[in-house]
């Protein structure tokens, strides 16, 4: 069993790289990507485990692409952390979500929202901020019950104090990543549409692009969700994948490599990616 898409304090996970590791090694993993959103930060201290670590660590990221009018969001599995383009590319996307993050919070301000910048940064044990921490600061400071509720009806995708800003194509990103040594997978694409999109024309157009695998099995999929992916991977040619996108504390019920309790992903996907490998 392996987990290939996990997110790290680097980002908007709960935990740090060292400690996935060890979940992970409880859990009985053979394989982990850490695929924080980005940044390559936390591959550094997340790879430093691997002489002590029987679990196979994979360098990953996860980026979010603009297709179709919607957001989609793209990992890039087995990069290289130091690829010097990739670096650039990264710093640039975080300067841009800096710029987005102070102007969502002044939207919220203009809503209404008596909540600060401090109270967001509290939040985020890293420097990476991200809508989960704006929807635990949101909870914290009385604006609505809870983070779930934050994305329900202030900050989630088409919200009124929602400002995105990747505008980032699908293809950009499979260049970097493939640049990096990397193998781009469609993320959790039955989460990227509206309920019952049918897939099949897009992915194609996506593996033209270079996506080379797209995440047949995830936490959140059910069983119907999860036979359609495996057997479009089959269709379109594509290596599937497979994770849990755990957050830790920020996504609350998920479990490294278990998802929701019936998450597993078989090991040979992972020699169908690596396969893949440009
Ligand atoms: P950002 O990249 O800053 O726009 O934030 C996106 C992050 O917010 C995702 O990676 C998730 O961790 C979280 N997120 C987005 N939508 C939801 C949602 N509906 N419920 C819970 N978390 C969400
Ligand atoms: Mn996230
Ligand atoms: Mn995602
Ligand atoms: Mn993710």
């Amino acid at each position: 069993m392996i987990d290939l898409h996990c997110h790290s304090t680097f980002s908007d996970g709960g935990d740090a790289p060292t400690d996935l590791v060890r979940l992970a090694e409880e859990a009985g993993l053979h394989a982990l990507a850490l695929t924080d959103h980005d940044t390559l930060d936390g591959l550094e201290p997340f790879l430093g485990c691997q002489a002590k670590s029987s679990v196979r660590l994979i360098p990953g990221i996860e980026l979010s692409c603009r297709f179709l009018g919607r957001e989609l969001h793209i990992l890039g599995l087995f990069i290289d952390p130091q690829n010097q383009s990739l670096r650039g590319h990264v710093a640039d996307l975080r300067t841009r979500r800096e710029h987005r993050n102070h102007a969502m919070l002044r939207r919220l301000q203009e809503l209404g929202h008596r909540i600060g910048w401090e109270d967001i940064a509290r939040e985020a044990p890293s420097r990476l901020v991200s809508r989960a921490h704006f929807a635990r600061a949101l909870a914290r400071c009385g604006s609505v019950n809870s983070a779930n509720e934050a994305f329900g009806r202030l900050i989630g995708d088409g919200c009124p104090g929602h400002v995105p800003f990747h505008d980032l194509e699908p293809s950009e990103a499979v260049r970097w990543i493939r640049e990096a040594g990397g193998v781009a997978v469609v993320a959790h694409p039955g989460r990227s549409a509206h309920r019952g999109f049918i897939w099949d024309e897009a992915m194609r157009d996506l593996r033209d692009m270079g996506l080379s695998g797209l995440e047949a099995k995830y936490a959140e999929y059910g069983a119907r969700e999860e036979a359609y992916f495996i057997a479009l991977a089959a269709q379109l040619d594509m290596a599937p994948s497979g994770g849990s996108d755990y957050h830790g504390s920020y996504k609350p019920g998920i479990q490294l490599g278990r998802g929701r309790g019936r998450l597993e992903v078989p090991d040979a996907w992972l020699d169908g990616l690596e396969a893949r490998r440009p």
